[in-house]
């Protein structure tokens, strides 16, 4: 399954909490290069810039780090998020579902300037908590979550990211959901989609 959603459309969020519930393995592929950047090294030095500018680390840096983390059943949140990621997907697992949690641009600006991330569990939040409410961690801004990378990030996912539902439209996999509700009822309306697709392929 694949998660599709803007910077600041609750994706993360989600994901970590659908792929709890369906045992599926989260890969997130922000966090799983951030993580990169934390050991240091060149190879994290040269994601942490492209990160901080907003834009998209190079395929074969992505794709290597995918195959080091891909499991039987996964959840993608933030991959494939261009055409040569969709196919390179395609090459290596079926695809059974994509969920593409939308808001608008506004929406994402707002939240996003609010948000902070736990350096220790990577759970989101916002700048009104002073600890993490998952693991009292301590709460830190995105380099990526300031004005200028922001304005990057979704002018990326108009141009490369969005035409990505084009692209699966065809296989009737993409299900849109509403990003601007709360977070139960967006998980309650991704779990209806879920089962509907388990039902569906239960019938087959
Ligand atoms: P995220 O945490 O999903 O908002 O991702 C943060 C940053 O990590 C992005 O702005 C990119 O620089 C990088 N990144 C995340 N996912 C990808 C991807 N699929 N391809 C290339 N770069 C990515």
């Amino acid at each position: 399954m694949i998660m599709i959603g803007k910077a600041g459309s609750g994706k993360g969020t989600q994901a970590r909490k659908i792929a709890e519930e369906y045992g599926l393995k989260h890969i997130s592929m922000g966090d799983v290069l951030r993580e990169e950047v934390k050991k240091g090294g060149e190879l994290g030095q040269k994601i942490k810039e492209y990160q901080t500018e907003g834009k998209l680390v190079p395929l074969d840096i992505t794709l290597e780090a995918l195959k080091e983390n891909i499991d039987e059943n996964n959840l993608f949140d933030g991959f494939p998020r261009n055409l040569e990621q969709a196919e390179a997907l395609d090459a290596l697992v079926p695809i059974d579902l994509v969920i593409n949690l939308q808001i608008p641009d506004e929406t994402a600006i707002e939240r996003l300037s609010k948000r902070r991330q736990c350096k220790k569990c990577g759970a989101i939040t916002d700048d009104t908590k002073e600890k993490c409410p998952e693991c009292e961690g301590e709460l830190y801004q995105r380099e990526d979550d300031k004005p200028e990378a922001i304005k990057k990030r979704l002018e990326l996912y108009h141009d490369v990211t969005e035409p990505l539902m084009e692209y699966y439209k065809p296989r009737e996999l993409v299900s849109t959901v509403d990003g601007t509700q709360t977070p139960e009822e967006i998980f309650q309306e991704i779990k209806q989609t879920i089962n509907e697709q388990i039902a569906g392929g239960q019938e087959q």
